[in-house]
């Protein structure tokens, strides 16, 4: 069974303040975009789990792994022997803001779901899923939908049109955890700068107006990823001058997703961010797309 799970980024992430309980309430909006994961689940003696691809080197093969912790999970909630082999062919960038293990934990779930013949439905497949991670009900989800709570509470937005996105990836990863740190450091010694509600970016999207989502794409986490990885803002800045609607880092970062006119001038911005040398490597991807789903069966 091989499922492909997609990469998501914020268009709009506002982060409350700290809890007493070392959470955020966040308002996000989750778009998701054409760059997968595929997760294959097959019967086998015991749980495995084995990684390939770009930087697959930095994704735990063990228990630490998602994809591993969902079978888990499912296993436990429906009193099923957890018994499969897990290979992750992974497209979206590691620790890059995309939430690839997430998204292959959603894919790790919908697969399991019909290796076992369990027929258990989407809303209870999101209730596991809210309790692997904040980010993996909206892997399950797919398409645009705006997160409240920990971000694992979803309503879909209906939007018209589909845009055109470069994904630039910095080089190394910045764990999600430390980013929060230093957002909560930089607002107990600086002015506290917080986005505003999601209503500009909902406009947007109702309009489908590609210039109007440019302006409104913001992210309360972005000045903590720079400060971590000063180099971002050189990229951020790179983008804007060569003509992107708008950039925004994605989540956590430090992966920056630019907003292109239509597909051909995201190739050729693309090009341009990567004869520039401000990033690792650039990727090319339309969105909205749909959440985990079953692309093969053996
Ligand atoms: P977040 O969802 O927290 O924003 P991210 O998108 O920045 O995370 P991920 O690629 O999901 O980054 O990985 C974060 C960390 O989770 C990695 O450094 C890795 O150690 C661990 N991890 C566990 N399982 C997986 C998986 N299946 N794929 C990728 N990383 C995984």
């Amino acid at each position: 069974m091989t499922v492909r799970a997609p990469a998501k980024v914020n268009l709009h992430l506002a982060v409350g303040p700290l809890r007493p309980d070392g959470y955020h309430d966040l308002t996000t909006v989750f778009h998701a975009i054409g760059i997968f994961d595929e997760v294959t689940v097959t019967r086998a003696d015991v749980l495995t789990v084995a990684v390939e691809g770009d930087c697959a080197q930095d994704v735990p093969a063990d228990s630490n792994n998602l994809a591993g912790q969902a079978v888990l999970a499912l296993a436990k909630a429906t009193g099923v022997t957890p018994d499969v082999a897990i290979h992750i062919r992974k497209g979206i960038p590691v620790a890059g803001g995309c939430a690839g293990g997430s998204a292959d934990a959603a894919a790790a779930l919908v697969g399991c779901d019909v290796l076992w013949g369990l027929g258990l439905g989407r809303e209870e497949l999101a209730r596991i899923a809210a309790e692997l991670g904040s980010d993996v009900p909206f892997g399950l989800h797919g398409g645009t939908a705006l997160g409240t709570g920990r971000g694992e509470r979803l309503t879909p937005v209906l939007g018209a049109g589909s845009y055109s996105w470069v994904l630039a990836l910095a080089e190394g990863g910045l764990s999600t955890p430390q980013v929060y740190g230093e957002l909560d450091r930089l607002r107990a010694t600086g002015p506290v700068t917080v986005v505003s509600d999601p209503a500009e970016v909902l406009a947007a999207l109702r309009q489908g107006s590609a210039d109007a989502l440019g302006r409104a794409l913001s992210n309360d986490l972005q000045p903590a990823a720079i400060s971590l990885k000063p180099t971002l803002r050189k990229l951020l800045d790179a983008g804007a001058d060569l003509g992107a609607l708008g950039g925004v880092v994605s989540g956590s970062g430090p992966t920056v997703a630019f907003l292109a006119r239509d597909d051909a001038h995201a190739t050729a911005l693309a090009a341009a961010l990567a004869g520039l040398g401000v990033c690792r490597t650039v990727r090319v991807a339309d969105g909205p797309v749909p959440g985990a789903r079953v692309i093969r069966t053996v």
